[in-house]
């Protein structure tokens, strides 16, 4: 099974458009309190590039920049200012990285998607009412750290 070269998402409203080259490097399930409330859900889930890998089609993109209380570092979260979608984010811990949040992806077939390395991450913060499986790789934290 050949997987397109090419793949595209957005926003809600399609104010945000990206185009995706080639295969993501892993995913990454976040289980701490921001992801939480930036998601409005239990968990973000985002696909993790390299920069050049990921091109944003419009000159719209909103950032929002947060502090970690934690490292000191900080962490761009890009959103729509019309629909307020999450739609990815750029670390200072990790320059090379753009992550893109899953849900975005208009195609959630892509076979890329299948095989992925799953890396659930601050777990000690997982919602009572969210469930983890047994056999995806845990990090009570982050695996960075
Ligand atoms: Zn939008
Ligand atoms: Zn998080």
């Amino acid at each position: 099974m050949e997987s397109p070269s090419l793949q595209e998402g957005g926003c809600v409203c399609k104010k945000i458009r990206y185009r995706i080259s080639g295969s993501p490097l892993r995913v990454t399930i976040c289980h701490c309190t921001w992801c939480q409330r930036r998601t409005g859900s239990a968990f973000g889930v985002e696909l993790v590039f390299e920069k050049d890998q990921v091109v944003f089609q419009s000159d719209s993109v909103s950032v929002y920049r947060r502090i970690s209380d934690e490292s000191g570092r900080w962490l761009d979260q890009k959103f729509c200012n019309t629909c307020g979608s999450n739609i990815g984010l750029t670390l200072e811990a990790v320059p090379s990285i753009q992550s893109i949040s899953a849900g975005s992806l208009d195609d959630q077939n892509w076979s890329a998607l299948a095989g992925l390395d799953r890396r659930h991450v601050f777990v000690r913060s997982a919602r009572q009412w969210s469930a983890i499986p047994d056999d995806v790789e845990q990090f009570e934290q982050h695996f960075r750290v």
